[in-house]
């Protein structure tokens, strides 16, 4: 049996895959069982930061796996200290928690922002405002979390306590602020077709979140650890939210999520309160280290940036891209004509690796990519929308 009619056999239905088997890859390269390449433009959901097996990230993740691959959290291990300490220098936030996922990261945001105003204000101040069309993760209280209708069937009962505001529209979110002890927002809605928030309003949110004591959660997940071309988005908006929580890209491809607060609130989750038996495991540390310590730089950050108008100026001058969004690496192509599935089904024939946000094309490249490497994959893109 193949490997596709092996998985298909024994495996959950439930991801629309591509007809695609990986067996390895170097650089932004992946190549399949056929022996045939394809480059990469979306690293595996915005996750493999540096591209497909790094030296430095092998080498860290081996050697840590030769040294020790886990100790329960009841323990301390020098390599989950380093990678703390670096996330804390790297966004300056006071302490963090390491869960392994984003939906987890997010999970104990929430906690957090419920158990603070449970603390100062007692009962009762538990609502969380989330907005139309974000993404918050899978689980069922980050589902419940998630503005989009689409993603709240045959679960019931959801969490209770979360209400959705419209993005950018700051009237919208003044009356709803009731009970309310957290407001959570992503900069770039990724999942929901790669929608920056307008600056004004986010100075606004930051503003009233303030002034009536609500936690600010940044859902950064997707947007984090460069991704936008600055380490943490919230620096294009000038602002510092409580509470910041990172994923996907943080350790180059293993499971790994943080959840980071400041002084406000980084001593709420006591004792007992919340854990994780994965969190903060030594493989994942190690790899986020690798990540962090080459992300954090000025240069490699405003290579980023340069890459982004690299690619958004190619892509403007195709006839059949109607409007380009995002933000540095986060990048969303509205077509004109074309089906974005059926775009990136055919360069994916063509050896280049989409995807799509809603009715959006959506290019999410591996941070460290090369400009050979970006013309190679933009020729298969520019191809098949000229044709
Ligand atoms: C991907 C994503 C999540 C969920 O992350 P998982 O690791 O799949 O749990 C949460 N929030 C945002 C903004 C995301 O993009």
């Amino acid at each position: 049996m193949n490997t596709i009619e092996k998985f298909d056999n024994n495996v959950m239905h439930t991801y629309g895959r591509f007809n695609v088997a990986f067996e390895k890859g170097s650089q932004r390269n992946a190549v399949d069982e056929d022996g045939k390449q394809y480059i990469d433009f979306g690293s595996g959901i915005g996750t493999n930061s540096l591209g497909f097996c790094d030296e430095d990230w092998v080498e860290a993740v081996c050697s840590q796996a030769k040294a020790i691959q886990h100790t329960s959290n009841y323990y301390y291990t020098k390599v989950q200290a380093d990678f703390a300490e670096n996330l804390c220098n790297a966004t300056g936030y006071s302490k963090v928690f390491f869960g392994n996922s984003g939906a987890e990261a997010n999970e104990c945001a929430i906690k957090l922002a419920r158990k603070y105003s449970f603390d100062k204000y007692g009962k009762g101040r538990h609502n969380i405002v989330t907005l139309v069309n974000s993404f918050h993760g899978r689980t069922l209280c980050t589902l419940s979390a998630t503005g989009q209708d689409s993603f709240h069937n045959y679960f019931f009962p959801f969490v209770e306590g979360f209400v959705n505001a419209k993005a950018n529209d700051i009237e919208d979110l003044k009356s709803k602020l009731d009970n309310v002890c957290a407001v959570m927002v992503e900069f770039v809605q990724g999942e929901g077709g790669v929608i920056a928030l307008e600056k004004d309003y986010v100075t606004a949110l930051a503003e009233i979140c303030a002034e009536k004591d609500i936690l600010l959660i940044a859902d950064e997940v997707q947007t984090g650890v460069g991704r936008t071309g600055k380490f943490l988005a919230s620096e294009h908006f000038g602002i510092k939210p409580d509470i910041t929580t990172l994923a996907k890209g943080i350790a180059g491809g293993v499971p790994m999520g943080a959840c980071l607060a400041n002084e406000k609130c980084s001593e709420v989750l006591s004792k007992g309160t919340h854990g994780s038996t994965f969190g903060g495991n030594p493989l994942a540390c190690a790899g986020g280290n690798v990540v962090v310590n080459k992300v954090n730089n000025k240069d490699f950050l405003d290579e980023v940036i340069k890459k982004s108008e690299y690619i958004k100026e190619k892509l403007s001058a195709i006839d059949e891209v109607c409007e380009i969004s995002g933000l540095g690496l986060m990048i969303g192509i509205t077509l004109k004509t074309k089906n974005a599935l059926d775009v990136v089904s055919k360069a994916l024939d063509e050896g280049l690796m989409l995807l799509t946000a809603k009715e959006k094309v959506r290019l999410l490249p591996p941070l460290n990519i090369t400009y050979d490497e970006l013309d190679k994959g933009l020729e298969i893109l520019i191809n098949i929308l000229n044709s």
